[in-house]
């Protein structure tokens, strides 16, 4: 938690397609909580890391990015992509230059090893299970970011011939295993503290315990990491007597996300893993225009944490105001909090929550949402 008092400035990277579109409101919102709440917050847009820069300079950033970054508090990115029509067989192909690294470069720069994901059901979202129960789904997905399946090492052998043999290697360390799997039990401890008994998890009415850390391997077929976060997982989990624990292979997870997702809490998973249930569980949760998501380094402050809403560029809405900038204000609820502003945050949550039951099955522009956001938190 930042201090509330403390001037922060803010880096605002638009980014590519309808990032600059979500940035747009989002920065109107700032601006409102910050006259409104009177909050210590100033910002700066950069048209950096973006296609765009990319086109007149030739690369996606600057040389320093990395140093520029880090003179701020917190970075709130739109999204990056590539922004071609959707009917470009192309587009796919990335032209060279053009990608998603300056994402990677950031998370591994800044050392930002954790991503965390909520996924929760407000009233009036878009829900995709029938079931009664999916309203209490609540649930929040951390990420591993630094290590695991996606270390990019490896590489092909004969590449093209008939014997050609791809490898790519995974590594999983202790320190990064234990710093993750503790994060996660501090933020189930949190949640149990936030939520107290007043939380219609399924787990305290067995008289089980009513928060819960979910530990994802596929250890039946990967052992060797999957051992060691289970090893690691039974050792952090005895500093936290007060929290369920289960583990579910990844497979029987994905089941169970679209089974039983209200019996979640807390799941903690590598890179890979997390990056898929990920996905999953912002389906569950009303769709990718209502899922928020930051990467952080919990601790340490030396750098900034980078907020991003969990979709990407969107070409296929691209430009025709139909993005919904709601997964862009949530994250910028998480900044609010990770700053120290945790009444405004909870105040803009509150008013995303009140404008998606008010305005239940109305097609809204990007910039109406906006307008019918700002006017909840008016009131
Ligand atoms: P990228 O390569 O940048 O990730 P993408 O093609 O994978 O782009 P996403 O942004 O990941 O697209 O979105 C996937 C789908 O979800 C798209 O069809 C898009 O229209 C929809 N979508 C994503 N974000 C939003 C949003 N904020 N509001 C409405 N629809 C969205
Ligand atoms: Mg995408």
């Amino acid at each position: 938690m930042g201090e509330p008092n403390k001037q922060a400035t803010i880096a605002l990277m638009p980014g590519d397609g309808i990032g600059l579109e979500v940035m747009a409101e989002a920065e109107k919102v700032l601006r409102f909580l910050r006259d409104q709440d009177d909050l210590p917050l100033s910002w700066e847009v950069l048209d950096w890391p973006s296609t765009a820069w990319h086109q007149q300079h030739g690369r996606m950033m600057p040389e320093d990015a990395m140093d520029q970054v880090r003179q701020y508090d917190a970075l709130l990115l739109g999204a990056l992509g590539d922004p071609g029509p959707l009917s470009d067989p192309d587009r796919y192909c990335l032209p060279d230059g053009i990608s998603l690294a300056p994402l990677l470069s950031f998370r591994k720069g800044l050392d930002l090893w954790a991503c965390e994901r909520p996924a929760r059901l407000l009233p009036g979202a878009p829900r995709y299970l029938a079931d009664p129960r999916a309203a209490d789904i609540d649930m929040l997905v951390i990420r591993e970011n630094s290590e695991g399946e996606y270390v990019n090492q490896g590489g092909r052998l004969g590449q093209g011939t008939p014997h050609e043999v791809a490898t790519q290697l995974e590594v999983f360390t202790r320190r990064g295993t234990e710093r993750l799997i503790r994060h996660a039990f501090r933020a189930a401890r949190l949640r149990l503290r936030e939520h107290g008994d007043a939380r219609s998890f399924y787990c305290s009415e067995k008289g089980q315990a009513a928060a819960q850390v979910c530990l994802i391997t596929k250890r039946n077929a990967q052992p060797a990491w999957g051992e060691l976060y289970t090893e690691v997982f039974a050792e952090v989990a005895r500093e936290f007597p007060e929290i369920g624990l289960r583990h579910e292979l990844v497979d029987a997870a994905c089941m169970k996300f679209v089974q039983c997702p209200w019996e979640f809490d807390v799941v903690v998973a590598s890179n890979l893993h997390g990056d898929i249930l990920t996905d999953l569980a912002a389906m569950l949760s009303g769709g990718l225009g209502l899922a928020p998501s930051c990467n952080i380094n919990p601790d340490s402050r030396e750098a900034p944490a980078l907020f991003e809403p969990t979709h990407g560029s969107a070409p296929d809405i691209a430009g025709q105001g139909k993005a919904n900038p709601a997964a862009m204000l949530l994250t910028t609820a998480m900044m609010l909090t990770y700053l120290g502003h945790s009444a405004s945050a909870e105040r803009l949550r509150a008013a995303v929550a009140a404008d998606l039951v008010a305005s239940e099955g109305q097609v809204r522009t990007c910039s109406e949402v906006t307008a019918g956001i700002v006017e909840h938190l008016r009131a």
